[in-house]
C-alpha cells in the first residue's frame, strides 16, 4: 500500500498484544492509515463469545462463533487443573516464585496477579472416534483456520483483562479436535500465540490421541509447546477397543516417534490416561503401564484424568479407592503420577465433554 514500514509493526502490535477487535480502535494509526485499510477491504475481528456458563468451581466454559456461523468451545480455568503444576515441573517452579509476589503486585495495581489455563478448541468436533469421548459424536465439520484458534485466546484474555507478562497463562490444545489432524494450522496458531502474544510455548502443551506423521512433524519443530500423549491404555488390545485409531499407529510406533521428539531441560513426556471404570483401571493394567513406560526409556510423567461421563456414552467412572490405587501402584514402580482435578464438570467443561451443549 505504499505506506511506511514501521506501520506493519503497528498494526501486529494492535492485533496482538492490544488485540482489538476492529480497526477502528488501532489508534497507534492515524485515521487516514485506518481508514485506507477499510477502504482496501481488509478485515478485522475477533471471534465472538456467545454464550457463557459459569461452574461452581469458577471455571468458565465459552461458546465461541466462527464468522461463518460454526461455534467450538474454550475453557478458562482460574488456577488450572494441576496438569500444568504441582508436578515439579518448570511451571510448577515458577508459579511458586509468583504466588510469593503476589502481595506486591496487589499494591502496585489494583487488579491482582492472576494466573489461569486456557483450554483451546483447533477443529469443530473431531474425527478420532475415541469410545469414551463426547466431542466425537459430533464427527468432524471442518478445521479451524490459526486465526480461529489464536483468536480463542484473544477473546478470552480481553474477557477476563489479562496483561500477558503480569498475569501468568498456560494454554493447552486440547478442547475440542485433534491438533495433529488440523497440523499447519495449529502450528501457525502457535506461532502467533508466541511471536504476537508473548505466552511463552514452555507454558503450553499440546494434547494428541497419537497422530504418528503429526508427532513425527512436531519433533522438527524449533518452537515447540510441551506434548502430551493420550495413551489411555496399557497395551494394543485395551487401546484398540477404546481409541480404534490404534490399529493405524499401535503403542510401540508411537512410543518410538515420541523418542524423537527433543525436551527441554527438566521437561517429562506427559502421558494422559483417563480412567475408565472396569476397563483400564485395574491394578494389573497400572502394572502394565508402569512396565511399558519404564521400558520406553522415556523421561515421563502420568496425568490420571477421572472419566466424565456424558450421555449415551457406555462406560461409568472407576471407584475413588481404585483411582489412589492405580495412582499408587504407578508412583511405587517409579513412574510420576498426577491426578488431575476435574474441572468445570457441571457446565460439561471438563476433559471430553465439550459438545456445544447448550442446554
Ligand atoms: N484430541 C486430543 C486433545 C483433546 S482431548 C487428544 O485426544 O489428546 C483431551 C484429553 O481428554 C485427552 O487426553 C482425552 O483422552 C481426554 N478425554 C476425552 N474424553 C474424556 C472424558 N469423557 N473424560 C475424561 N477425559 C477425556
Ligand atoms: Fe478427538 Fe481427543 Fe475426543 Fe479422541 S479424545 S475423539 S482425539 S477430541
Amino acid at each position: 500500500m505504499g505506506l511506511e514500514q514501521y506501520r506493519s509493526r503497528q498494526l501486529w502490535q494492535a492485533l496482538y498484544q492490544q488485540r482489538v477487535g476492529s480497526i477502528e480502535e488501532i489508534t497507534s494509526l492515524p485515521k487516514s492509515v485506518r481508514d485506507l485499510l477499510t477502504r482496501s477491504g481488509l478485515e478485522i475481528g475477533l471471534p465472538r463469545i456467545t454464550q457463557t456458563f459459569l461452574s461452581s468451581d469458577g471455571t468458565e466454559r465459552y461458546l465461541i462463533a466462527c464468522p461463518d456461523g460454526e461455534t467450538v468451545e474454550t475453557v478458562w480455568m482460574p488456577n488450572g487443573d494441576d496438569g500444568e503444576l504441582g508436578d515439579g515441573s518448570d511451571a510448577a517452579i515458577e508459579e511458586a516464585d509468583a504466588t510469593s509476589k503476589v502481595g506486591s503486585s496487589k499494591l502496585e495495581n489494583s487488579i491482582p496477579y492472576r494466573r489461569a489455563t486456557i483450554c483451546i478448541s483447533s477443529q469443530v468436533g473431531c474425527a478420532v472416534n475415541c469410545q469414551f469421548c463426547l466431542t466425537a459424536k459430533l464427527g468432524v465439520k471442518r478445521n479451524l483456520t490459526a486465526g480461529e484458534i489464536a483468536g480463542q485466546v484473544a477473546a478470552v484474555l480481553n474477557r477476563h483483562q489479562v496483561k500477558i507478562g503480569r498475569d501468568r497463562i498456560n494454554l493447552v490444545f486440547m478442547g475440542m479436535g485433534e491438533p495433529f489432524l488440523n497440523y499447519d494450522n495449529f502450528m501457525a496458531a502457535v506461532h502467533l500465540l508466541v511471536e504476537g502474544m508473548g505466552i511463552p510455548e514452555s507454558r503450553m502443551t499440546v494434547s494428541t490421541s497419537g497422530i504418528l506423521p503429526g508427532i513425527e512433524r512436531f519433533a522438527m519443530e524449533k518452537l515447540r509447546p510441551k506434548l502430551a500423549l493420550s495413551l489411555n491404555a496399557p497395551n494394543d488390545s485395551i487401546r484398540e477397543s477404546i481409541m480404534p485409531i490404534t490399529r493405524k499407529w499401535n503403542i510401540e510406533d508411537l512410543l518410538a516417534a515420541l523418542h524423537e521428539v527433543p525436551l527441554r531441560p527438566r521437561e517429562r513426556m506427559t502421558f494422559e490416561y483417563v480412567l475408565l471404570g472396569g476397563v483400564n483401571d485395574r491394578l494389573q493394567d497400572a502394572r502394565e503401564l508402569s512396565t511399558l513406560l519404564r521400558n520406553s526409556g522415556l523421561p515421563c510423567k502420568v496425568n490420571l484424568i477421572v472419566w466424565n461421563p456424558g450421555p449415551d456414552i457406555p462406560y461409568r467412572m472407576p471407584a475413588p479407592e481404585d483411582v489412589g490405587a492405580f495412582q499408587q501402584q504407578l508412583i511405587a514402580s517409579g513412574v510420576p503420577a498426577f491426578l488431575r482435578r476435574p474441572r468445570g464438570r457441571d457446565i460439561y467443561a471438563a476433559c471430553g465433554q465439550l459438545k456445544r451443549t447448550v442446554e
